[in-house]
């Protein structure tokens, strides 16, 4: 009577118990794995009272072994077997327990359903831990590879594309031209309309950009208004048609803004040449560009006359 109360304890109270104690716990994880400690034990308490009986016990011992493994590794399911043989051993001499290893047929149908059902429930829980950490992992590459406002690639990875851009360019002997759009006057837009505008501003260039350029263009966020483009395939003067459509519809607005009505733009542009020694290089020639455009007046697109104008 005692043993089968101690069992519906086990069984029935001890989990939401358990559950209960590690969600109030300070530490919930050093409290479960307490709690998965104290199962293994009570395991070895039932081995013990069932004599050795070799399929239930069996049962008992993989069960108790697979939580462990799953929840903590090889070393804690090492940790929990001892402590549950431990307990069934000290079960056994202390209370002179009766040892009979032979289990009926009739203990092997009833070990069958948990046998089964079991191992499937532990590889769900494993499978939805797995499905859960891709995505996880899927959202911190794109936290860590894009501008969180825009949603285009970050200055940090955006340099790493161009990076490989130029590498194939020098190994392929390809063409590639590189872009840098810095919005003209964007403190007096801030200033002026305030930083909603501003930011609203942003998101209108990096959807014109994203809307007129090609797919296989790589767009970045070089940092405050600033933009980065590599358009692979693309000579420079393709390049320079491609900014004309994007500066006129920024300037056209159609999707109106207001009150800001129009936004100018400053752009750089710098052709791959064999003769640059770096990715760098290439970066510099289109800055320096940007920068002739900027001094040039503004809202317009220079390209850079040669690698040895980034010297
Ligand atoms: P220029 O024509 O010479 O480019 O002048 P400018 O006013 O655009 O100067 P600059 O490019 O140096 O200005 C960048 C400004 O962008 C400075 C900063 O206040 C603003 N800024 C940077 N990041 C953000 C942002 O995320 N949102 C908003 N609204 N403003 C930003
Ligand atoms: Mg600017």
């Amino acid at each position: 009577m005692w043993l089968t109360l101690l069992l519906f304890i086990n069984g029935f109270l001890w989990p939401h118990l358990a559950y209960w104690l590690s969600l109030r716990a300070r530490d919930p994880k050093a409290t479960e794995l307490r709690n998965l400690l104290l199962d293994s034990a009570l395991g070895g308490v039932w081995i013990a009272l069932m004599g050795l009986n070799a399929l239930p016990s069996a049962l008992i011992v993989s069960m108790m072994g697979m939580n462990n493994v799953a929840a903590s590794g090889g070393r804690f399911f090492f940790r929990g077997l001892l402590l549950q043989m431990a307990v069934m051993g000290a079960m056994l001499l202390l209370l002179r327990l009766p040892v009979s290893v032979a289990t009926t047929l009739l203990q092997v149908y009833i070990c069958l359903p948990m046998l089964v059902v079991y191992p499937v429930f532990l590889g769900q829980v494993t499978y939805q831990t797995a499905i859960k950490l891709a995505q996880h992992k899927r959202k911190l590459m794109e936290i860590s590879t894009h501008d969180g406002m825009t949603g285009v690639y970050n200055r940090r990875h955006w340099e790493h594309l161009l990076r490989n851009e130029y590498d194939n360019c020098k190994r392929y002997k390809r063409m590639a031209t590189l872009l840098l759009i810095d919005i003209d006057h964007f403190k007096t837009i801030n200033d002026t309309f305030g930083h909603d505008i501003g930011d609203e501003a942003l998101l209108r260039v990096t959807d014109e950009l994203r809307l007129t350029l090609r797919a296989s263009d790589v767009i970045g966020r070089f940092g405050g208004d600033e933009f980065a483009v590599i358009m692979p395939e693309t000579p420079s003067l393709n390049a320079l048609l491609a900014m004309s459509r994007v500066r006129d519809n920024l300037q056209e607005n159609r999707e109106l803004l207001a009150p800001l009505t129009a936004i100018h733009i400053s752009v750089g542009i710098a052709q791959y040449m064999p003769e640059m020694t770096s990715y760098r290089e290439w970066l510099k020639a289109a800055d320096v560009a940007l920068y002739r455009a900027k001094n040039g007046g503004r809202g317009r697109t220079e390209i850079a006359l040669a690698s040895t104008e980034a010297k």
